[in-house]
């Protein structure tokens, strides 16, 4: 079934100039990018993007982290896109990541793992709505 999901390129693949290499990784996997920019996201942004994990330890680091620098969320269309980005990803310490996998290529540890992958279909349409508007889906 063909799904919608988002990702976002995260600062250290962007400070590290691997933002090309992930949009190109993840064409050649098949996803469509229906909606794409750069933002620098406000630390009133991160804390709202990542609320679910509010009572986590590393949530603070988390958002500092994810404030550091510009990122890119992309809004992507393919077939299963939800679980088969999370694939391509790979796990979430990218020591642990497949071989292959964006986050085994490009992270740098468990915090500054290169990408974002919406983990359900319900979050990926919050997801998507929290950085574009449907109009902007092409
Ligand atoms: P994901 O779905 O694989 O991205 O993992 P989670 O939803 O569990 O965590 C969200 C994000 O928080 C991860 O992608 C990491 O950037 C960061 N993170 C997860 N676990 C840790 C941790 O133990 N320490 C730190 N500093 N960051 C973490």
């Amino acid at each position: 079934m063909t799904q919608q999901t988002l990702t976002i390129i995260k600062p250290d693949s962007v400070e590290n100039h691997n933002t090309g290499k992930i949009i190109a990784h993840l064409e050649n996997e098949g996803f469509r990018i229906l909606a794409g920019r750069m933002v620098h996201l406000t630390e009133a942004q991160a804390r709202a993007f990542y609320a679910v994990h509010k009572e986590r330890p590393f949530y603070n680091d988390l958002v500092a982290y994810m404030t550091s620098g510009p990122v890119w969320p992309l809004a992507l269309e393919r077939k299963d896109a939800v679980t088969y980005l999370r694939q391509v990803m790979g796990a979430t310490n990218p020591s642990d990541a497949d071989a292959g996998t964006i986050r085994s290529l490009y992270g740098e540890s468990i915090e500054r793992n290169s990408i974002h992958g919406s983990d359900s279909p319900e979050n990926a349409a919050i997801e998507i709505s929290f950085f574009f508007a449907a109009s902007e889906l092409v």
